[in-house]
């Protein structure tokens, strides 16, 4: 198959549907709109498929005219709770936005959802389109295994890919990040609520100060990243949002916080939750004061298969110039939940920059001004194709 030719002759399918899903942005697991047009677009293509799976999403399934294995290609559906900015004439009708591109990721697997159905005697064994919600909350991949989408027939190797401008290496328009091993940090959270004992601020003798046993507490975690860690090993500390206290002068009974861990070794994970909450319990009580303590490991660190990865490549080298897949050295610190699909089978996951400037500037992802360069998209759907054929031969 000319991947590169069938990809170009739905270059304007994709357009359409991408312009149409990013008027219709929605949020988290309820997404009816966008879940209604995939659904629809998908029967139109006589795909068989099954919808509010785990919320949303839709799992469709192209049999291939041929035995063999099973490959899962996943885009994800949901946006952000962004006002738009962009002035573009098909911009967000509501308060949502998709500024992160997965009203790309969307129109790209329909557009490949076409050119597979329209040629299944060129496939050994099965595509299986995923469709999920929840990406950016609170996590659609996980109920989305869990509502059996890597079952009936099961799936062997899972591919996606993210546009946008996500790594500072990858800058020109159409080339593509790809990484052998750990890519991305595990997003985790945690609480604290630091208890002391209330009084009047100008007695404090009387009471026990937890606005001090923060501004301990603060500084003390930051050495978990720069005492206990090795300077080659990478992770990141931050508290996002400390709540406590009514007046200048009067000593509150507790403080709040909340914050967030990033780290790509699974094992650093771990070591960095319960550091969290000795030295919440340690210190609070060397200062007199109790605490209370929560951990929410959220998406694991995403880590793609080598193996699969190679393979991948050399697919990518049948649409890209060789010199637009440029390796990812160092692991992005951002989550994603596609890395609950790495944690079952095999596969990639890759970055696609689709940068387009605004106003004269290019915004990053997340951004109300965040845009996306349309004429790559069809080789987002090449690169599936390719590589999803190349897999299952
Ligand atoms: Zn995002
Ligand atoms: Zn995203």
């Amino acid at each position: 198959m000319d991947v590169i030719k069938k990809a170009k002759g739905v270059e304007e399918y994709i357009i359409k549907c991408r312009r149409d899903l990013h008027q219709i942005p929605e949020l988290g697991l309820n997404l009816p709109k966008t879940s209604a047009y995939v659904a629809s677009e998908i029967r139109s293509m006589s795909i068989e498929f099954r919808e509010n799976v785990a919320g949303s999403g839709v799992v469709g399934l192209i049999k291939g005219s041929k035995d063999g294995k099973t490959i899962a290609l996943r885009a994800d559906m949901d946006a952000l709770p962004i006002k738009e900015e962009t002035g573009l004439s098909f911009a967000s009708q509501n308060d949502n936005m998709h500024a992160c591109g997965h009203d790309a990721h969307t129109a790209i697997l329909l557009g490949v959802a076409k050119v597979l159905s329209e040629n299944k005697d060129e496939i050994y064994g099965n595509v299986k389109l995923i469709f999920q919600p929840a990406e950016e909350s609170p996590g659609g991949a996980k109920p989305m295994l869990e509502a059996g989408a890597f079952e009936n027939p099961k799936v062997d190797a899972v591919l996606g890919l993210h546009v946008g401008n996500l790594i500072n290496t990858v800058t020109k328009n159409g080339s593509i990040g790809v990484c052998y091993s750990n890519m991305m940090a595990c997003l985790d959270s945690f609480k604290v609520k630091l208890i002391g004992k209330g009084c009047h601020g100008a007695y404090p003798q009387s009471g026990v100060d937890p606005v001090v046993v923060v501004s301990h507490y603060l500084t003390v975690i930051q050495t978990i990243i720069s005492r206990e860690l090795a300077g080659t090993d990478s992770a990141v500390i931050t508290v996002g949002k400390i709540n406590g206290g009514q007046a200048y002068n009067i000593i509150p009974n507790s403080v709040e916080l909340e914050g967030t861990v990033r780290a790509v070794d699974q094992n650093i994970r771990e070591y960095i939750a319960r550091r969290l909450e000795e030295i919440a319990k340690d210190l609070s009580k060397t200062m007199r004061g109790t605490c209370e303590f929560s951990y929410n490991f959220g998406y694991p660190p995403l880590v793609n298969d080598e193996e699969f990865t190679k393979y991948f490549v050399e697919s990518a080298k049948k649409i890209v110039p060789r010199e637009d897949i440029i390796e990812l050295k160092k692991p992005s610190m951002g989550g994603e939940d596609f890395s609950y699909y790495l944690k079952q089978v095999p596969g990639t996951f890759i970055f696609m920059d689709t940068p387009m400037a605004i106003d004269g500037h290019v915004y990053p992802n997340h951004n109300p001004k965040f845009a996306i360069d349309e004429s790559q998209l069809f080789k987002g759907a090449a690169l599936l194709i390719q590589g999803a054929l190349d897999y299952l031969e």
